[in-house]
Protein backbone atom coordinates (compact mmCIF):
# COMPACT_ATOMS: atom_id res chain seq x y z
CA UNK A 1 0.00 0.00 0.00
CA UNK A 2 1.61 3.14 -1.08
CA UNK A 3 1.24 6.40 1.53
CA UNK A 4 0.90 9.79 -0.39
CA UNK A 5 2.66 13.02 0.66
CA UNK A 6 2.94 16.06 -1.03
CA UNK A 7 6.20 17.91 0.07
CA UNK A 8 6.61 20.92 -0.36
CA UNK A 9 10.04 22.56 0.52
CA UNK A 10 10.23 26.80 0.89
CA UNK A 11 13.70 27.51 0.30
CA UNK A 12 14.86 24.39 -1.71
CA UNK A 13 17.24 26.57 -3.47
CA UNK A 14 19.18 26.55 0.06
CA UNK A 15 22.03 24.87 1.54
CA UNK A 16 20.06 23.08 3.78
CA UNK A 17 17.52 21.60 1.47
CA UNK A 18 20.50 20.56 -0.77
CA UNK A 19 22.95 19.45 1.52
CA UNK A 20 20.53 17.94 4.32
CA UNK A 21 16.72 17.67 3.60
CA UNK A 22 16.74 15.88 0.18
CA UNK A 23 19.65 13.60 1.02
CA UNK A 24 17.51 12.54 4.29
CA UNK A 25 14.63 12.28 1.89
CA UNK A 26 17.03 9.32 0.25
CA UNK A 27 17.67 7.60 2.86
CA UNK A 28 13.80 7.54 3.85
CA UNK A 29 12.70 6.62 0.32
CA UNK A 30 15.28 3.21 0.07
CA UNK A 31 14.48 1.90 3.53
CA UNK A 32 10.23 3.17 3.01
CA UNK A 33 9.68 2.95 -1.05
CA UNK A 34 5.81 3.07 0.32
CA UNK A 35 6.09 6.28 0.46
CA UNK A 36 4.71 7.93 -2.45
CA UNK A 37 6.37 11.40 -2.31
CA UNK A 38 5.50 14.18 -4.86
CA UNK A 39 8.29 17.09 -4.01
CA UNK A 40 7.01 20.69 -4.76
CA UNK A 41 10.24 22.72 -4.58
CA UNK A 42 9.94 26.85 -3.95
CA UNK A 43 12.17 29.68 -3.60
CA UNK A 44 12.99 33.30 -5.32
CA UNK A 45 16.00 31.31 -7.56
CA UNK A 46 15.00 31.28 -11.37
CA UNK A 47 15.52 27.86 -11.42
CA UNK A 48 14.41 26.04 -14.87
CA UNK A 49 12.28 22.54 -14.65
CA UNK A 50 15.44 20.60 -15.86
CA UNK A 51 18.19 22.23 -13.78
CA UNK A 52 15.80 21.70 -10.40
CA UNK A 53 15.11 18.29 -11.30
CA UNK A 54 18.99 17.56 -11.93
CA UNK A 55 19.58 19.08 -8.35
CA UNK A 56 16.89 16.15 -7.38
CA UNK A 57 18.27 14.06 -8.64
CA UNK A 58 21.61 14.28 -7.38
CA UNK A 59 20.88 15.23 -3.80
CA UNK A 60 18.86 12.04 -3.95
CA UNK A 61 21.25 9.85 -5.62
CA UNK A 62 23.23 8.30 -4.01
CA UNK A 63 21.03 7.06 -0.96
CA UNK A 64 18.09 6.08 -3.23
CA UNK A 65 16.84 3.12 -5.16
CA UNK A 66 17.00 4.07 -9.09
CA UNK A 67 13.01 3.59 -9.31
CA UNK A 68 12.44 5.67 -6.12
CA UNK A 69 14.42 8.27 -7.51
CA UNK A 70 12.39 8.04 -10.79
CA UNK A 71 8.99 8.36 -8.86
CA UNK A 72 9.63 11.05 -7.95
CA UNK A 73 11.41 12.76 -10.32
CA UNK A 74 8.52 12.09 -12.87
CA UNK A 75 6.30 14.42 -10.65
CA UNK A 76 8.59 17.20 -8.71
CA UNK A 77 7.96 20.61 -9.61
CA UNK A 78 9.96 24.00 -8.75
CA UNK A 79 8.05 27.31 -8.64
CA UNK A 80 9.58 30.39 -8.36
CA UNK A 81 8.00 32.32 -5.92
CA UNK A 82 8.52 35.41 -2.95
CA UNK A 83 6.34 33.22 0.01
CA UNK A 84 6.42 36.22 1.90
CA UNK A 85 4.08 37.21 -0.39
CA UNK A 86 0.11 36.08 0.00
CA UNK A 87 -0.75 35.83 -3.14
CA UNK A 88 1.88 33.43 -4.10
CA UNK A 89 1.50 31.64 -1.14
CA UNK A 90 -2.42 31.06 -1.64
CA UNK A 91 -1.31 29.77 -5.09
CA UNK A 92 1.24 27.15 -3.98
CA UNK A 93 -1.74 25.75 -0.91
CA UNK A 94 -4.39 25.64 -3.20
CA UNK A 95 -2.10 23.18 -5.75
CA UNK A 96 -1.19 21.22 -3.28
CA UNK A 97 -2.59 17.69 -3.20
CA UNK A 98 -3.03 14.92 -0.69
CA UNK A 99 -1.32 14.52 2.57
CA UNK A 100 0.63 18.20 2.40
CA UNK A 101 3.53 19.66 4.17
CA UNK A 102 4.82 22.57 4.02
CA UNK A 103 8.64 22.23 5.25
CA UNK A 104 10.03 26.19 5.89
CA UNK A 105 13.96 25.96 4.99
CA UNK A 106 13.91 29.34 5.35
CA UNK A 107 16.16 32.17 6.62
CA UNK A 108 14.34 32.61 10.33
CA UNK A 109 13.10 36.33 9.84
CA UNK A 110 11.37 34.91 6.37
CA UNK A 111 9.52 31.86 7.75
CA UNK A 112 8.06 34.60 10.50
CA UNK A 113 7.10 36.44 6.99
CA UNK A 114 5.70 33.35 5.98
CA UNK A 115 3.99 32.18 8.89
CA UNK A 116 2.17 35.47 9.36
CA UNK A 117 1.30 35.60 5.87
CA UNK A 118 -0.57 31.80 6.48
CA UNK A 119 -2.77 33.54 8.99
CA UNK A 120 -4.35 35.34 6.34
CA UNK A 121 -5.05 32.26 3.76
CA UNK A 122 -7.07 29.50 4.07
CA UNK A 123 -5.22 26.22 5.46
CA UNK A 124 -6.13 22.79 3.66
CA UNK A 125 -7.18 20.22 6.01
CA UNK A 126 -4.61 17.99 7.61
CA UNK A 127 -1.84 20.63 6.82
CA UNK A 128 1.36 19.68 8.60
CA UNK A 129 3.98 22.46 8.73
CA UNK A 130 7.76 21.70 9.37
CA UNK A 131 10.20 24.82 10.91
CA UNK A 132 13.93 25.07 10.94
CA UNK A 133 15.61 26.23 13.91
CA UNK A 134 16.02 28.96 14.80
CA UNK A 135 12.52 29.27 16.60
CA UNK A 136 13.27 32.90 17.28
CA UNK A 137 16.41 34.43 18.63
CA UNK A 138 15.05 34.69 22.01
CA UNK A 139 12.29 34.28 24.25
CA UNK A 140 9.95 36.80 23.38
CA UNK A 141 10.93 36.27 19.50
CA UNK A 142 9.71 32.37 20.40
CA UNK A 143 6.58 33.19 22.18
CA UNK A 144 5.28 34.96 19.02
CA UNK A 145 6.42 32.90 16.65
CA UNK A 146 4.53 30.50 19.05
CA UNK A 147 1.27 32.26 18.75
CA UNK A 148 1.14 32.39 15.25
CA UNK A 149 1.62 29.26 14.73
CA UNK A 150 -1.15 28.28 17.14
CA UNK A 151 -3.36 30.32 14.99
CA UNK A 152 -2.51 28.05 11.99
CA UNK A 153 -2.80 24.11 13.00
CA UNK A 154 -2.90 22.13 16.19
CA UNK A 155 0.48 21.50 17.79
CA UNK A 156 0.29 18.19 16.70
CA UNK A 157 0.52 19.49 13.44
CA UNK A 158 3.17 21.98 13.80
CA UNK A 159 7.15 20.03 13.78
CA UNK A 160 10.13 22.44 14.86
CA UNK A 161 12.79 20.55 13.85
CA UNK A 162 15.92 20.34 15.89
CA UNK A 163 17.90 17.16 13.71
CA UNK A 164 19.71 15.90 17.11
CA UNK A 165 16.51 14.85 17.93
CA UNK A 166 16.72 12.78 14.81
CA UNK A 167 19.57 11.01 16.14
CA UNK A 168 18.93 7.63 16.66
CA UNK A 169 21.46 7.76 19.96
CA UNK A 170 20.05 10.74 21.73
CA UNK A 171 16.08 8.69 21.40
CA UNK A 172 18.16 5.44 22.13
CA UNK A 173 19.01 7.45 25.47
CA UNK A 174 15.80 6.41 26.97
CA UNK A 175 15.96 2.84 26.35
CA UNK A 176 19.63 2.96 28.09
CA UNK A 177 18.42 4.58 30.83
CA UNK A 178 15.13 3.05 31.19
CA UNK A 179 16.00 -1.03 30.38
CA UNK A 180 19.29 -1.50 31.88
CA UNK A 181 18.50 -2.11 36.08
CA UNK A 182 22.31 -1.55 36.04
CA UNK A 183 22.38 2.58 34.77
CA UNK A 184 18.59 3.42 36.04
CA UNK A 185 18.99 2.95 39.60
CA UNK A 186 22.85 5.00 39.38
CA UNK A 187 20.96 7.60 37.79
CA UNK A 188 20.97 10.38 40.31
CA UNK A 189 23.35 12.51 42.73
CA UNK A 190 23.69 9.83 44.95
CA UNK A 191 26.42 8.42 42.71
CA UNK A 192 26.94 10.83 39.85
CA UNK A 193 29.17 13.73 40.38
CA UNK A 194 29.14 15.93 37.75
CA UNK A 195 28.01 15.29 34.02
CA UNK A 196 29.47 17.07 30.81
CA UNK A 197 27.55 17.29 27.60
CA UNK A 198 29.73 18.87 24.83
CA UNK A 199 30.01 19.20 20.93
CA UNK A 200 33.60 20.13 19.82
CA UNK A 201 33.82 20.79 16.22
CA UNK A 202 37.15 20.61 14.62
CA UNK A 203 35.42 22.61 11.33
CA UNK A 204 35.89 26.41 11.64
CA UNK A 205 33.53 28.29 9.85
CA UNK A 206 33.44 27.16 6.19
CA UNK A 207 32.21 30.45 4.75
CA UNK A 208 28.81 30.02 6.73
CA UNK A 209 29.29 33.71 8.31
CA UNK A 210 25.74 35.01 7.14
CA UNK A 211 24.10 32.85 9.57
CA UNK A 212 26.63 31.80 11.98
CA UNK A 213 27.98 35.25 13.12
CA UNK A 214 24.41 36.06 13.94
CA UNK A 215 24.14 33.13 15.96
CA UNK A 216 26.98 32.01 17.40
CA UNK A 217 28.22 28.90 19.67
CA UNK A 218 25.15 29.57 22.50
CA UNK A 219 22.30 29.91 19.91
CA UNK A 220 23.37 27.75 17.28
CA UNK A 221 24.77 24.45 19.72
CA UNK A 222 23.57 24.89 23.55
CA UNK A 223 20.42 26.91 23.33
CA UNK A 224 18.71 24.12 21.13
CA UNK A 225 20.63 20.65 20.75
CA UNK A 226 22.19 20.49 24.02
CA UNK A 227 19.50 20.96 26.06
CA UNK A 228 17.47 18.66 24.29
CA UNK A 229 20.11 16.13 25.49
CA UNK A 230 20.32 17.36 29.06
CA UNK A 231 16.11 17.03 29.34
CA UNK A 232 16.52 13.23 27.65
CA UNK A 233 19.22 12.31 30.05
CA UNK A 234 18.16 13.33 33.41
CA UNK A 235 13.86 13.24 32.78
CA UNK A 236 12.07 11.01 34.48
CA UNK A 237 10.46 7.46 33.23
CA UNK A 238 7.74 8.45 30.68
CA UNK A 239 4.59 6.27 30.70
CA UNK A 240 5.29 5.73 27.05
CA UNK A 241 7.04 6.29 24.09
CA UNK A 242 4.08 8.51 23.06
CA UNK A 243 4.54 11.99 22.14
CA UNK A 244 2.97 13.38 24.68
CA UNK A 245 4.46 11.81 27.65
CA UNK A 246 7.71 12.20 26.23
CA UNK A 247 7.56 15.88 25.68
CA UNK A 248 5.69 16.54 28.68
CA UNK A 249 9.03 15.01 30.62
CA UNK A 250 11.56 16.81 28.48
CA UNK A 251 9.41 19.97 29.62
CA UNK A 252 9.20 19.26 32.89
CA UNK A 253 12.81 18.75 33.26
CA UNK A 254 13.73 21.94 31.33
CA UNK A 255 11.58 23.89 33.58
CA UNK A 256 13.55 22.48 36.94
CA UNK A 257 16.88 23.60 34.83
CA UNK A 258 18.05 26.74 35.86
CA UNK A 259 22.24 28.49 35.60
CA UNK A 260 23.92 26.74 38.31
CA UNK A 261 23.84 29.21 40.85
CA UNK A 262 21.35 31.87 38.99
CA UNK A 263 24.43 34.25 38.13
CA UNK A 264 25.00 34.45 34.35
CA UNK A 265 28.72 35.77 34.62
CA UNK A 266 29.68 32.91 37.05
CA UNK A 267 28.30 30.27 35.44
CA UNK A 268 29.05 30.87 32.06
CA UNK A 269 32.07 30.93 29.60
CA UNK A 270 33.27 32.07 26.13
CA UNK A 271 35.34 32.59 23.43
CA UNK A 272 36.67 32.99 20.31
CA UNK A 273 39.31 31.18 17.76
CA UNK A 274 42.22 33.13 16.28
CA UNK A 275 44.76 31.88 13.60
CA UNK A 276 45.70 28.43 13.42
CA UNK A 277 46.00 25.24 11.83
CA UNK A 278 42.78 22.77 11.74
CA UNK A 279 43.34 19.36 9.94
CA UNK A 280 46.53 20.81 8.46
CA UNK A 281 44.87 23.78 6.79
CA UNK A 282 45.69 27.57 8.24
CA UNK A 283 42.50 29.14 9.48
CA UNK A 284 42.50 32.57 10.21
CA UNK A 285 41.07 34.82 13.17
CA UNK A 286 37.64 34.62 13.36
CA UNK A 287 37.27 38.39 12.89
CA UNK A 288 39.13 38.38 10.03
CA UNK A 289 36.61 35.41 7.86
CA UNK A 290 34.78 36.80 5.15
CA UNK A 291 31.55 38.60 6.45
CA UNK A 292 32.20 38.61 9.67
CA UNK A 293 31.24 41.57 11.59
CA UNK A 294 33.34 42.09 14.34
CA UNK A 295 31.13 44.35 15.95
CA UNK A 296 28.63 41.13 16.88
CA UNK A 297 31.52 40.25 19.29
CA UNK A 298 30.42 36.45 18.63
CA UNK A 299 31.52 33.94 20.58
CA UNK A 300 32.75 30.20 18.85
CA UNK A 301 33.31 28.39 21.91
CA UNK A 302 30.77 28.38 24.27
CA UNK A 303 29.87 26.88 27.87
CA UNK A 304 27.01 26.82 30.29
CA UNK A 305 26.62 24.86 33.72
CA UNK A 306 23.43 24.65 34.75
CA UNK A 307 21.47 22.42 37.54
CA UNK A 308 18.19 20.86 37.74
CA UNK A 309 16.56 22.13 40.97
CA UNK A 310 14.86 17.92 41.25
CA UNK A 311 15.93 15.70 44.83
CA UNK A 312 17.65 13.39 41.84
CA UNK A 313 19.93 15.99 40.61
CA UNK A 314 20.37 18.28 43.62
CA UNK A 315 24.06 19.45 43.69
CA UNK A 316 25.16 17.87 40.48
CA UNK A 317 26.67 20.34 37.81
CA UNK A 318 25.76 19.96 34.25
CA UNK A 319 28.35 21.29 31.80
CA UNK A 320 27.09 22.32 28.51
CA UNK A 321 29.93 22.99 26.24
CA UNK A 322 29.81 23.43 21.93
CA UNK A 323 32.51 25.72 19.89
CA UNK A 324 34.54 25.50 16.73
CA UNK A 325 38.09 25.13 14.94
CA UNK A 326 39.07 22.75 18.05
CA UNK A 327 41.76 20.21 17.88
CA UNK A 328 39.84 17.36 19.44
CA UNK A 329 36.36 16.80 17.85
CA UNK A 330 34.11 15.25 21.25
CA UNK A 331 30.47 15.00 20.21
CA UNK A 332 28.47 13.05 23.58
CA UNK A 333 28.05 12.59 27.00
CA UNK A 334 30.35 12.07 29.93
CA UNK A 335 29.28 11.26 33.37
CA UNK A 336 31.91 11.24 36.05
CA UNK A 337 31.22 8.86 39.09
CA UNK A 338 31.71 9.58 42.91
CA UNK A 339 34.40 7.28 44.28
CA UNK A 340 33.17 4.98 46.22
CA UNK A 341 33.17 5.59 49.80
CA UNK A 342 35.65 3.01 51.24
CA UNK A 343 38.40 1.08 49.51
CA UNK A 344 39.92 -2.07 51.29
CA UNK A 345 43.16 -1.11 52.70
CA UNK A 346 45.83 -1.97 51.20
CA UNK A 347 44.10 -1.14 47.63
CA UNK A 348 45.54 2.06 46.08
CA UNK A 349 42.77 4.30 45.83
CA UNK A 350 40.29 3.73 42.73
CA UNK A 351 39.27 6.08 40.10
CA UNK A 352 36.29 6.96 39.45
CA UNK A 353 34.02 5.37 36.75
CA UNK A 354 33.25 7.79 34.04
CA UNK A 355 31.05 6.47 31.39
CA UNK A 356 31.15 7.99 28.25
CA UNK A 357 28.11 8.08 25.29
CA UNK A 358 29.84 9.30 21.93
CA UNK A 359 26.58 10.86 20.17
CA UNK A 360 28.86 10.85 17.09
CA UNK A 361 30.58 7.83 16.67
CA UNK A 362 27.76 6.48 18.47
CA UNK A 363 29.55 4.48 21.24
CA UNK A 364 29.41 3.78 24.72
CA UNK A 365 32.28 3.36 26.97
CA UNK A 366 32.20 2.43 30.45
CA UNK A 367 35.77 2.63 32.85
CA UNK A 368 35.83 0.66 35.17
CA UNK A 369 38.37 0.22 38.31
CA UNK A 370 40.31 -3.25 37.75
CA UNK A 371 43.06 -4.82 39.35
CA UNK A 372 46.50 -3.90 37.41
CA UNK A 373 48.50 -6.90 35.65
CA UNK A 374 51.85 -6.17 37.18
CA UNK A 375 50.48 -5.71 40.94
CA UNK A 376 47.28 -7.13 42.20
CA UNK A 377 46.89 -4.33 45.24
CA UNK A 378 47.29 -1.71 42.40
CA UNK A 379 44.28 -0.64 40.93
CA UNK A 380 43.77 0.73 36.97
CA UNK A 381 41.10 2.15 35.12
CA UNK A 382 39.73 -1.09 32.24
CA UNK A 383 37.35 0.52 29.26
CA UNK A 384 34.59 -1.38 28.33
CA UNK A 385 33.34 -0.35 25.42
CA UNK A 386 30.84 -0.81 22.14
CA UNK A 387 29.67 0.76 19.14
CA UNK A 388 25.93 1.42 19.47
CA UNK A 389 23.52 0.29 16.40
CA UNK A 390 22.83 3.92 14.33
CA UNK A 391 19.60 4.33 12.05
CA UNK A 392 20.17 3.28 8.43
CA UNK A 393 18.35 6.39 8.26
CA UNK A 394 20.35 10.09 8.55
CA UNK A 395 18.89 12.47 10.87
CA UNK A 396 16.84 13.95 8.14
CA UNK A 397 15.09 10.78 7.35
CA UNK A 398 13.77 10.04 10.71
CA UNK A 399 12.68 13.77 11.03
CA UNK A 400 11.11 13.62 7.38
CA UNK A 401 9.66 9.89 8.17
CA UNK A 402 7.75 11.11 11.82
CA UNK A 403 6.49 14.27 9.81
CA UNK A 404 5.13 11.75 7.05
CA UNK A 405 3.68 9.69 9.80
CA UNK A 406 2.21 12.68 11.46
CA UNK A 407 3.80 11.91 14.58
CA UNK A 408 5.55 14.45 16.59
CA UNK A 409 7.70 12.46 19.07
CA UNK A 410 11.18 13.68 17.43
CA UNK A 411 10.58 17.38 16.73
CA UNK A 412 10.43 20.40 19.24
CA UNK A 413 6.95 21.35 21.41
CA UNK A 414 6.48 24.68 21.63
CA UNK A 415 6.81 25.22 25.36
CA UNK A 416 9.90 23.20 25.07
CA UNK A 417 11.26 25.61 22.64
CA UNK A 418 10.54 28.61 25.05
CA UNK A 419 12.35 26.70 28.60
CA UNK A 420 15.10 26.20 26.32
CA UNK A 421 14.90 30.40 25.43
CA UNK A 422 14.80 31.00 29.04
CA UNK A 423 17.80 29.08 30.42
CA UNK A 424 20.12 31.01 28.20
CA UNK A 425 19.08 34.06 27.78
CA UNK A 426 20.56 35.65 31.01
CA UNK A 427 23.26 34.72 29.94
CA UNK A 428 23.05 36.13 26.55
CA UNK A 429 22.19 39.19 28.23
CA UNK A 430 25.26 39.06 30.30
CA UNK A 431 27.37 38.66 27.38
CA UNK A 432 25.72 41.43 25.15
CA UNK A 433 26.38 43.89 28.10
CA UNK A 434 30.34 42.67 28.42
CA UNK A 435 29.99 40.89 31.83
CA UNK A 436 31.57 37.83 30.51
CA UNK A 437 35.08 38.44 29.12
CA UNK A 438 35.77 36.85 25.19
CA UNK A 439 38.41 34.42 25.52
CA UNK A 440 40.55 33.69 22.68
CA UNK A 441 42.00 30.37 21.64
CA UNK A 442 44.14 29.24 19.20
CA UNK A 443 41.98 26.96 16.18
CA UNK A 444 43.33 23.67 16.21
CA UNK A 445 44.11 23.90 19.99
CA UNK A 446 42.30 22.95 23.26
CA UNK A 447 40.56 26.02 23.81
CA UNK A 448 41.95 28.94 25.86
CA UNK A 449 44.70 27.97 28.55
CA UNK A 450 42.65 29.04 31.40
CA UNK A 451 40.12 27.00 31.20
CA UNK A 452 41.96 24.19 31.42
CA UNK A 453 40.62 22.07 29.11
P1 LIG B 1 20.14 29.44 2.83
O1 LIG B 1 20.35 30.90 2.95
O2 LIG B 1 21.18 28.62 2.18
O3 LIG B 1 18.77 29.16 2.04
C1 LIG B 1 17.62 29.89 2.27
C2 LIG B 1 16.57 29.51 1.26
O4 LIG B 1 15.44 30.34 1.46
C3 LIG B 1 16.99 29.72 -0.20
O5 LIG B 1 16.45 28.69 -0.98
C4 LIG B 1 16.32 31.04 -0.55
O6 LIG B 1 16.00 31.10 -1.90
C5 LIG B 1 15.02 30.90 0.21
N1 LIG B 1 14.34 32.18 0.40
C6 LIG B 1 14.77 33.23 1.13
N2 LIG B 1 13.84 34.21 1.09
C7 LIG B 1 12.81 33.76 0.33
C8 LIG B 1 11.56 34.27 -0.06
N3 LIG B 1 11.14 35.47 0.31
N4 LIG B 1 10.76 33.51 -0.84
C9 LIG B 1 11.18 32.28 -1.24
N5 LIG B 1 12.33 31.73 -0.87
C10 LIG B 1 13.14 32.46 -0.11
O7 LIG B 1 19.81 28.93 4.31
P2 LIG B 1 19.98 27.44 4.89
O8 LIG B 1 19.43 26.48 3.90
O9 LIG B 1 21.35 27.26 5.39
O10 LIG B 1 19.05 27.50 6.19
C11 LIG B 1 17.64 27.45 6.14
C12 LIG B 1 17.10 27.26 7.54
O11 LIG B 1 17.60 26.03 8.06
C13 LIG B 1 17.56 28.33 8.53
O12 LIG B 1 16.52 28.56 9.46
C14 LIG B 1 18.74 27.68 9.25
O13 LIG B 1 18.90 28.20 10.55
C15 LIG B 1 18.27 26.24 9.29
N6 LIG B 1 19.35 25.26 9.44
C16 LIG B 1 20.35 25.22 8.50
C17 LIG B 1 21.37 24.29 8.63
C18 LIG B 1 22.44 24.18 7.60
O14 LIG B 1 23.38 23.38 7.82
N7 LIG B 1 22.38 24.91 6.50
C19 LIG B 1 21.41 23.34 9.77
C20 LIG B 1 20.28 23.45 10.67
C21 LIG B 1 19.31 24.40 10.49
P3 LIG B 1 16.71 32.13 -2.87
O15 LIG B 1 18.16 32.07 -2.61
O16 LIG B 1 16.29 31.62 -4.18
O17 LIG B 1 16.11 33.44 -2.48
Amino acid sequence: MTVPVTLAVLGASGDLAHRLLLPGLGTLLSTNPEYDVTLVGCATDPLSHDEWVARVREALGGQCHKSSIERVIATTRYEQLDLTNPVALRGLLKSLGDSPVLYLALPPRVSMAVCKALTTLEIPPGLRIALEKPFGSDLATARELNEVLAGLVPENQLFRIDHYLGKSVVINLLGLRFTNRIFEHAWNNQNIERVDITVDEVLALEGRARYYDGAGAMRDMIQSHLLLVLALFAMEEPPSLNERDVRDLIALMLRHTHLWDGNPVTSSRRARYAAGTVAGESVPNYVDEPGVDPDRNTETLAEVTVRINTDRWAGVPFRLRSGKALGDARNGITVVFRPVDHVPEGFTSAPPNVLSIGMKPANIRLGLSTNAESNRFELNQSVLSTDLAESPLKPYGEILDSIFRGDPLLTVRGDVAEECWRIVEPVLDAWHQGLVPMDEYRAGGAGPARWNL
